[in-house]
C-alpha cells in the first residue's frame, strides 16, 4: 500500500494517476483522480500535502523530496476543465425521493453530487449568498481563486440539484419543516463559532475575529461592495497587524494582512514553532513575506483608549504534557513586552455553533464539545438526519469535509433504499 495513497483520507489514485500523467495520458490520469474526489484541482491546491499525501513519500523518507503530488492534482483538473473533460453530473434512474441537505460547503456539495447521481431530488440550503462554505468565504483568494470554486458549483447546479441561497435553517425554515419536505436530511453546516479572548481590553475597537476578517477579504475579491472596508473596520491598510493564533486561520490572516498594506505583521503563538498546528509551509511563505512570528508568546492584555493600541504580551515557556500530550504553555512572569497594534485578528479557533437551539430541536444530541453525536451510519439522534464535515467532526480539512461527503451519501442511500421497499413491493 503506497504510503501517499493510505494517508490520503480519500484514498486518492496517486501512484497510479502519477504514472498516467508521466506517460502523458493526462484524461485517464483526471478520471481517475476525479473518480476518488469530487473536486480535485481543489484539494490540489489547499490540502496540507506535507502532513498527508507527500509528508508521508517513501521519497520523502529517503530524504529526496517528494514528488509534488499536490501541484499535479490541480495541473490535471485545470487541464480537464480546459479541455472540456470534466463530465457533467449524469443523475441516475429517479427515486422519487429527495434529500435536503443543509449548508453548501464542500461536505453537502459533495453528498449533493453522490446523491442526484443515485437518481435522488436533491436540495441544498445555506444561509450565505453564495455557495461554496469556507472555499467561499474563509479560504483566502490567494489560496483559492474563488472562480475554481464556481466552475465546480455551477457544474453541479446543472446536474440538477437544486441550490437555495440565503436560507438559514433556524430563522428561514426548521429543521421539522425540512424533514417533512424531504426523505432525509444531511446536515452540514461546519463550525463558526470563534473561540474568544479573555484578556482586559479584547473588547476595545480594532480587536477582530479572524473569520470577519476574512470573509470582507474575499466579499471584496469577488466584486462586493464591503462596508466594513469603506470604513477601514476589517481593512489592514496602514496597520499595525498582530494576528493571535498559530494555525492556518492565522496564516491566511497574516498573509491577507500583507496583501491589503499593512505597516507591519506580527504572529503571536503561544507554543513554539515545532509545536504550531498551522502548516509549515505556510509558516515558511509568510515569513518570506515579510510577517514576524513571535513564538513562545501569548497576549496578557489589549492596552490604549477607546480604540487598541498595542498588545501587551507575556513569552511562555512549555510545561508538562496536557491530556493531549502537547506540552501546556505556561507564563514566564518575568517576561513582559508590548507590540505596536491598531488592529488585532483573533484567529484561536472555532466551536460549533449551539445547533440544538439553533434548529430548535432538544433531541438532536451533540457531545461535550458541541460536535453533533453520530451512530457508525453518520445518523445523528433524530431519524433520518445525517451529519458530516466540521460539524460532525470539528475544525477539519476540506478533504475530511469531501470523505464525509462521499460516506454519507452511501449510508443515505442505504437508508433510503430500505424506506423504498414497501412501495416497490406494492408495486
Ligand atoms: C480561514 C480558514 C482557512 C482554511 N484553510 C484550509 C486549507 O487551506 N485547507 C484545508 O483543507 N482546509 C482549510 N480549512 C478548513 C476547511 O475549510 C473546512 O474543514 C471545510 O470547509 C469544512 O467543510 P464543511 O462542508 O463541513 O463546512 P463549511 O465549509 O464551513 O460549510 C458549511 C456551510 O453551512 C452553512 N450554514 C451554517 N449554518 C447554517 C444554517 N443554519 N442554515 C443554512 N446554512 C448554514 C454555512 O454558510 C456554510 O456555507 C480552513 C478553514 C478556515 C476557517
Amino acid at each position: 500500500m503506497p504510503y501517499c495513497q493510505s494517508h490520503c483520507p480519500l484514498h486518492n489514485h496517486i501512484p497510479d494517476w502519477l504514472r498516467l500523467t508521466a506517460e502523458g495520458r493526462l484524461r485517464e490520469a483526471y478520471d481517475l483522480s476525479a473518480r476518488t474526489s469530487t473536486m480535485p484541482e481543489i484539494c490540489g491546491r489547499i490540502c496540507p500535502q506535507d502532513r498527508l499525501c507527500e509528508g508521508n513519500c517513501v521519497i520523502e523518507f529517503s530524504g529526496h523530496g517528494a514528488v509534488t503530488i499536490g501541484s499535479v492534482e490541480k495541473y490535471l483538473g485545470d487541464n480537464a476543465w480546459k479541455e472540456g473533460w470534466v463530465r457533467p453530473i449524469e443523475p441516475g434512474p429517479a427515486t422519487g425521493q429527495s434529500v435536503g441537505i443543509i449548508g453548501a460547503g464542500p461536505a453537502g456539495l459533495t453528498a449533493a453530487e453522490y446523491l442526484r447521481r443515485a437518481g435522488h431530488e436533491v436540495h441544498v440550503y445555506d444561509r450565505h449568498d453564495r455557495a461554496g462554505g469556507l472555499l467561499i468565504y474563509g479560504i483566502p483568494n490567494f489560496k483559492l481563486d474563488k472562480s475554481v470554486v464556481d466552475r465546480r458549483v455551477a457544474r453541479i447546479e446543472e446536474g440538477g440539484i437544486h441550490i437555495h441561497r440565503g436560507v438559514e435553517v433556524g430563522a428561514d425554515v426548521t429543521l421539522s419543516e425540512l424533514r417533512e419536505r424531504h426523505d432525509a436530511i444531511f446536515v452540514a453546516t461546519g463550525v463558526y463559532q470563534s473561540r474568544e479572548l479573555t484578556v482586559d481590553g479584547a473588547d476595545k475597537n480594532g480587536v477582530i475575529r479572524a473569520i470577519d476578517f476574512l470573509t470582507a477579504s474575499n466579499r471584496s475579491g469577488l466584486g462586493d461592495e464591503v462596508a466594513a472596508h469603506a470604513d477601514g473596520s476589517l481593512l489592514a491598510k496602514d496597520r499595525n497587524v498582530v494576528v493571535i493564533g498559530g494555525g492556518d486561520t492565522a496564516m491566511d490572516c497574516v498573509r491577507t494582512a500583507v496583501r491589503q498594506g499593512a505597516a507591519s505583521v506580527k504572529c503571536l503563538y503561544r507554543r513554539d514553532r515545532e509545536n504550531m498546528p498551522g502548516s509549515r509551509t505556510e509558516v515558511a511563505h509568510a515569513e518570506e513575506e515579510g510577517v514576524e512570528f513571535l513564538w513562545l508568546s501569548g497576549p496578557a492584555s489589549i492596552e490604549g483608549g477607546e480604540r487598541a493600541e498595542k498588545v501587551q504580551a507575556n513569552r511562555m515557556q512549555l510545561g508538562e504534557p496536557d491530556a493531549d500530550g502537547r506540552r501546556r504553555p505556561v507564563v514566564d512572569p518575568s517576561s513582559s513586552f508590548a507590540l505596536d497594534a491598531d488592529l488585532v485578528i483573533l484567529a484561536l479557533g472555532f466551536e460549533p455553533e449551539p445547533l440544538p437551539a439553533i434548529f430548535g430541536e432538544t433531541g438532536l444530541n451533540v457531545d461535550q464539545w458541541g460536535t453533533l453525536e453520530c451512530d457508525e451510519n453518520m445518523m445523528t439522534s433524530l431519524p433520518g438526519v445525517f451529519a458530516g464535515g466540521d460539524i460532525a467532526r470539528g475544525a477539519s480539512l476540506v478533504v475530511w469535509a469531501v470523505r464525509d461527503g462521499r460516506d454519507v451519501a452511501e449510508h443515505i442511500e442505504t437508508y433510503l433504499a430500505a424506506e423504498r421497499k414497501p412501495s416497490a413491493a406494492a408495486a
